[in-house]
């Protein structure tokens, strides 16, 4: 019995036990940290993907140094921000502007979207680009229903020709190559902002795309088709995003913007 006693402790000494409680305790911590990062991530994104594409491509348009300022105000407090964005235009700069008339929620709305536009760049001119550099057709189709309702369109449909080609919309790492039910010949980007970029429907893929591989912005992605559950519609380019948290977002707005910016 002593023996064991003693084996056992060679074995699993004390230190070796809070080594490992320690271990175990961190890894618990950081994999919570991981996923709560994950979802305020998301949040921001659907957050930051209901902003109007026309006041961000009108202010981009009038203010370019300030668009950012008169987004936030407008999409918060819109149809009362005129006060605020008189001062903008007089040059006040935003972090001084007189902010009474605000109620102290509508206030804090605007700091966060004003927060979310300087930290996630989806409408900063530059840093994504539209996948097609031809005019294209394309309306807001998110969450209208598919195959008789089973499930919702999680994403936008841009039209054009068959053989149109389809470019990277950001950098990233090819996750996926190839053919699945629904979405036909489709590529798979992981974003480096943390998102899937979904290519479906393509007529033929890039042959020198590899899963693994990093592709740029602008890369060629392939050729629009309608390959997939698409074989009885017009060609197009089914463009989904799905955020680190697995929900697919409406990508409408930033293609908006995207489109306006390639330009
Ligand atoms: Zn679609």
């Amino acid at each position: 019995m002593k023996l064991i006693k003693q084996l056992k402790k060679t074995i699993w000494p004390d230190s070796i036990v809070l080594i490992i409680f320690v271990m175990i305790a961190i890894t618990v911590i950081i994999v919570k940290q991981i996923v709560i990062h994950d979802e305020s991530k998301s949040d921001a994104y659907n957050d930051l993907s209901l902003i109007s594409s026309e006041v961000v491509i009108h202010f981009q348009k009038v203010k370019l140094d300030s668009w950012k300022d008169y987004v936030a105000i407008i999409h918060v407090c819109d149809p009362t921000a005129n006060r605020l964005v008189q001062q903008l235009d007089n040059g006040i700069n935003f972090n001084n502007l007189d902010w009474s008339g605000l109620n102290s929620e509508e206030f804090k709305q605007v700091k966060y979207y004003h927060y979310l536009l300087d930290q996630y760049l989806f409408f900063t001119p530059g840093e994504y680009q539209f996948p097609l550099q031809e005019p294209s057709h394309y309306t807001d189709t998110y969450g209208a229903d598919r195959e008789g309702g089973q499930r919702k369109h999680e994403g936008t449909d841009i039209f054009n020709q068959k053989g149109t080609l389809i470019f990277s919309v950001c950098n990233g790492t090819l996750e996926r190559i190839g053919w699945n039910r629904l979405g036909g010949e489709r590529v798979g980007v992981r974003g480096q902002d943390g998102n899937y970029y979904y290519y479906a429907h393509l007529d033929t893929v890039n042959e020198a795309l590899v899963v693994g591989n990093s592709i740029s912005k602008g890369e060629l992605i392939g050729t629009m088709g309608n390959t997939g559950d698409a074989i009885t519609t017009p060609d197009h380019l089914h463009f989904g995003i799905e955020l680190p948290n697995g929900k697919w977002i409406n990508p409408y707005s930033w293609l908006k913007v995207w489109e306006y910016n390639s330009r």
